[in-house]
C-alpha cells in the first residue's frame, strides 16, 4: 500500500467514489487513497434518481455517469394513472469506474482491493491484516450499518433484467404500478426500459420487517412480465435484490451530536444516514456529501482536515433536521396506515403538482407544500394520524418495546 495520502476512503462504492471523483477533479494537488474489502470497485449495481434532485450547476458535471436518461415517467395506481415530465436517469458500475479511471491512470487515486478495513478513526484506519495507515483525514463510507438510535421500516425488492425476444413496446419508465395486488405493505412493480429489447422489472415491498422471500417474489415478476407487461418470450439476463432502510424516527440528541467530529471519521453515503428516508436511495445525498467536502478541501487547502470534519459535522445535522417531515411521512405510511391500503397515501401524493413531486424527491418541500401534502381527506385512520405525529413519543413507545 502506499503511504502519504491527503485522504483514507474506506469503501469504493457509490459515496466513495463519487467523492474521490469530485474531490480529485476540484482539487488539483490533492491524493486520495481507497480501501475496498472486495476484489473490484464500485460492485455490480445501477443507481437511478429524478434529474431534478440534483442541482442545476452539477448536472453537466455528473453526466460522464449517467448511462441511460428518459425524458418523463409514469405512474399508476387503482385510480390515478400520470405520466410525469420529470426526466430519470440511471447511472452504474461501469459508468462510475469510469468517471474515475483518469485518476487512478494520473496516480493521484490509489486504491487497495481485498483489504478490510477493521477500525477507523479521524485521521487513521487498521485493516484485518493489522497494517496501520494514516492521512490528513478519513472518510468511511463502508455502506448502511444499522444504529440503535434509528428507527427503519423497509423497502425491499428483487429485480430481473430481462432481454426481450421482440420490442416491448415500453416506452418510459414506471416509476410506480401499484395496480398490482397488495401483499402485507405497499407493493408497486418498477419497470426501466433500457433499450428496445431490455428491461429491468422490480417488485418492490414496504413492509416493518426486512425478510425478503426472493423465490416467490421471482414468481411474481414472471407473471407481471407475462399479464402486465404482455412478454412471453424473453430470457433473464441479470438478477438483483435489495433491502433499503426507510428511516420512521431518528433520535434527537443522536441526530444534532456533533461532540465526535474531530475524533470520529468523516461518514458518508448509507453509514452516515445520508438517504432519502422516503425512498432508501443514496444518489443525490453522495453528491451532496461530496461536494461539500470537496469545497472545504478547496478553501482550506493543505490544512483542510479540521475545517472538513467540522462542515461535515455540521452537513449531518442539517440532514436530520432537513428529513424530519419525510420521517413524518414514514409514520403515517407504515403506522398509521393500513397496510394493505398504504398505496392510497401514495396514490393520494401523486395527485398533487409536478413541483410538489420534484421538491419531495428533492428534499425540498416548501412549508406550504407540505401542507398541501398533509391537509385534506386523510387516506389514514385520524386517529393513528395523530398517535404516530410526534417523533419523541414515537421513540419512546419502540424503546420501550425493545425493553
Ligand atoms: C440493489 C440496490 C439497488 C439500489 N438502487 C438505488 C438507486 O437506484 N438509486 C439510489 O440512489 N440508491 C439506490 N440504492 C441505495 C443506495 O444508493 C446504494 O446502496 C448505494 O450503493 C449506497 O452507497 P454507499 O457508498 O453508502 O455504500 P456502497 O455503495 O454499498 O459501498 C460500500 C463499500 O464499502 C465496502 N466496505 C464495506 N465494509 C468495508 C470494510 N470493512 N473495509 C473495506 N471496505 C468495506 C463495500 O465492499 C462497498 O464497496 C440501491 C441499493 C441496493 C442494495
Amino acid at each position: 500500500m502506499s503511504s502519504n495520502p491527503d485522504i483514507i476512503i474506506v469503501g469504493a462504492g457509490l459515496s466513495g467514489l463519487m467523492t474521490a471523483w469530485r474531490c480529485l477533479d476540484v482539487n488539483p494537488k490533492l491524493t486520495i487513497q481507497i480501501i475496498e474489502q472486495s476484489d473490484r470497485i464500485a460492485g455490480d449495481h445501477t443507481w437511478s434518481f429524478n434529474l431534478t434532485d440534483i442541482g442545476e450547476p452539477l448536472r453537466g458535471w455528473l453526466a460522464p455517469f449517467i448511462a441511460y436518461q428518459w425524458e418523463n415517467y409514469d405512474v399508476k395506481f387503482p385510480k390515478r394513472e400520470r405520466t410525469l415530465g420529470i426526466p430519470y436517469c440511471t447511472g452504474n458500475s461501469a459508468t462510475l469506474r469510469t468517471c474515475v479511471q483518469p485518476h487512478i491512470d494520473s496516480g493521484r487515486l490509489d486504491i487497495v482491493l481485498n483489504a478490510s478495513v477493521d477500525a477507523v478513526s479521524a485521521t487513521k484506519v487498521v485493516t484485518s491484516d493489522g497494517q496501520e495507515l494514516s492521512a490528513k483525514c478519513v472518510l468511511d463510507a463502508r455502506g448502511f450499518t444499522p444504529s440503535e438510535n434509528t428507527f427503519l421500516g423497509y423497502q425491499k425488492f428483487v429485480g430481473h433484467m430481462i432481454k426481450t425476444a421482440k420490442p416491448h413496446g415500453l416506452k418510459r419508465p414506471i416509476i410506480m404500478d401499484a395496480t398490482v395486488e397488495q401483499l402485507g405493505g405497499y407493493r408497486f412493480v418498477y419497470c426501466l426500459p433500457y433499450s428496445d429489447t431490455e428491461i429491468l422489472v422490480e417488485d418492490t415491498y414496504y413492509t416493518d420487517g426486512p425478510e425478503l422471500r426472493s423465490q416467490v417474489v421471482d414468481a411474481r415478476i414472471k407473471d407481471y412480465i407475462r399479464d402486465n407487461l404482455g412478454v412471453m418470450d424473453y430470457e433473464v439476463i441479470r438478477r438483483e435484490k435489495g433491502v433499503l432502510p426507510i428511516t420512521l424516527a431518528v433520535d434527537e440528541a443522536y441526530g444534532i451530536d456533533v461532540s465526535a467530529a474531530h475524533s470520529a471519521p468523516v461518514k458518508l453515503g448509507m453509514v452516515g444516514g445520508y438517504y432519502h428516508a422516503v425512498t432508501g436511495y443514496s444518489l443525490p445525498e453522495a453528491l451532496k456529501s461530496a461536494c461539500v467536502v470537496s469545497d472545504m478541501i478547496e478553501q482550506n487547502w493543505p490544512d483542510f482536515a479540521e475545517k472538513l470534519q467540522h462542515e461535515m459535522a455540521y452537513h449531518r445535522v442539517d440532514h436530520y433536521h432537513e428529513e424530519k417531515f419525510l420521517r413524518l411521512l414514514n409514520r403515517m405510511l407504515f403506522k398509521a396506515a393500513i397496510p394493505d391500503k398504504r398505496y392510497a397515501v401514495l396514490q393520494r401524493f401523486y395527485g398533487l403538482s409536478e413541483g410538489i413531486v420534484e421538491r419531495f424527491y428533492r428534499n425540498r418541500l416548501t412549508k406550504k407544500d407540505k401542507l398541501r401534502i398533509l391537509i385534506g381527506k386523510p387516506p389514514v385512520p385520524v386517529y393513528k394520524a395523530l398517535y404516530n405525529f410526534s417523533e419523541k413519543a414515537f421513540i419512546k413507545r419502540e424503546k420501550q418495546k425493545r425493553k
